[in-house]
């Protein structure tokens, strides 16, 4: 079986304004870093968390969500960033993807997919 093939019709994509909301939807907004620490690290390294906790009304929503790693998340608990004595590295905003843009090659996935997937 190929690793690639060649498409002879462009195939209709349907059109999607945002990009779903999903942890690794997160994770990839936020290019697998920390966004209080820097951390870089993998999916099982991150965590998601509230940046006004869901116990304050924090809402579970791309502007208030981001990627932590987990000495960060259990630092801020269910503080607010002032009350955690934080600072995050970037407001949490809501991202225009189009799908494909939303694809993270896995280590087992052919090396020649790098030359068609964005990250
Ligand atoms: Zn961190």
């Amino acid at each position: 079986m190929p690793s690639v093939i060649k498409l002879v019709t462009a195939v209709a994509m349907r059109k999607q304004k945002f990009a779903r909301f999903s942890r690794e939807n997160v994770f990839i907004r936020d290019s697998y870093t920390c966004q209080y620490c820097g951390f870089h690290g993998n999916y099982k390294e991150l965590t998601l968390d509230h940046v006004l906790p869901a116990s304050k009304g924090g809402p579970k929503s791309w502007d208030n969500i981001v990627t932590a790693c987990g000495p960060c998340n259990t630092k801020k608990a269910d503080k607010t960033i002032r009350e955690a004595r934080m600072k995050l590295l970037r407001e949490p905003y809501q991202p225009k993807w189009t799908p494909k843009i939303a694809v993270k090659l896995k280590d087992l996935d052919p090396v020649a997919w790098n030359n068609y997937v964005t990250y």
